[in-house]
């Protein structure tokens, strides 16, 4: 299982080092089952990786380029984020795709810069309200697959992430029976697309300490991607400490 915590648009350099710090601190190694890893913004990379260096706990961005090099100012390739110590990044976040109006397209491109730069990719896939409400969830998960998933990914290599929009931030989730419908899908899709089915897929959308071991009961569930609480310390550690 993976734990990744996504710090958004938080946190200056010195409040960076401390959170990581906070984290090593309430993480008890010998009770941990998961891998950890968090995902500060570019500018914190270096210094929290400074911090977490012979921990337990991983590095990841939450987002790169589509391109690899050249003229795109502001834009950070995956190559220049596996240099700064790097194991993971995010692609196609809710608030990319929806904020940044990133393409299925523009995603796949990201998550092949990635796999070429030996960064993993964490590709976020999520339906928003009126496409559950239609009934029409599964349908729209299966285009962004079709459509955002590299065909030479592998356990190894690549990780997926459930991201129901409308659960993202709002408190609200899904019961354990769409998410276990939704996790199947995805493993039925990468069968069917002749894609190593034992991808790790990681459910994300307002996680607390009090939903976590519910959550954690999902079968074919590969960890969590969680938002607000992990910049909580105590609670997003306490969360790391439940998963087996
Ligand atoms: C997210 O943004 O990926 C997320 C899961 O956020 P939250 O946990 O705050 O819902």
């Amino acid at each position: 299982m993976l734990i990744a915590g996504n710090w958004k648009l938080n946190c200056n350099i010195e409040e960076a080092k401390h959170l990581s710090s906070r984290i090593i601190e309430s993480l008890d190694r010998k009770k941990l089952n998961c891998e950890v890893a968090i995902f500060p913004s570019y500018i914190c990379l270096d210094s929290v990786n400074k911090t977490i260096e012979k921990t337990v706990i991983s590095l990841g961005s939450q987002d790169c380029s589509v391109h690899k090099s050249g003229a795109y100012t502001g834009d950070v390739s995956a190559n220049m984020l596996f240099d700064t110590g790097c194991k993971y990044v995010i692609v196609g976040h809710s608030e990319r795709r929806i904020g940044k109006l990133e393409s299925n397209n523009d995603i796949l491109s990201k998550a092949n810069n990635a796999l070429e730069s030996n960064l993993i990719p964490i590709i976020c896939v999520g339906e928003n309200a009126k496409d559950r409400e239609d009934g029409r969830a599964l349908e729209v998960i299966k285009k962004q697959l079709d459509e955002s998933v590299p065909k030479n990914s592998n356990k190894n290599n690549c990780i997926l992430a459930y991201e129901p929009i409308w659960a993202i931030g709002s408190g609200k989730i899904p019961d354990n029976s769409s998410i276990n419908e939704m996790l199947n899908m995805i493993k039925g899709w990468l069968s069917n697309n002749k894609i190593d089915n034992s991808i790790n897929i990681l459910y994300g959308g307002s996680v607390n300490k009090s939903n976590a071991k519910e959550i954690f009961s999902c079968i074919n569930l590969g960890g969590l991607l969680i938002g607000g609480v992990s910049l909580k310390p105590e609670e997003f550690s306490e969360i790391c400490l439940m998963a087996n």
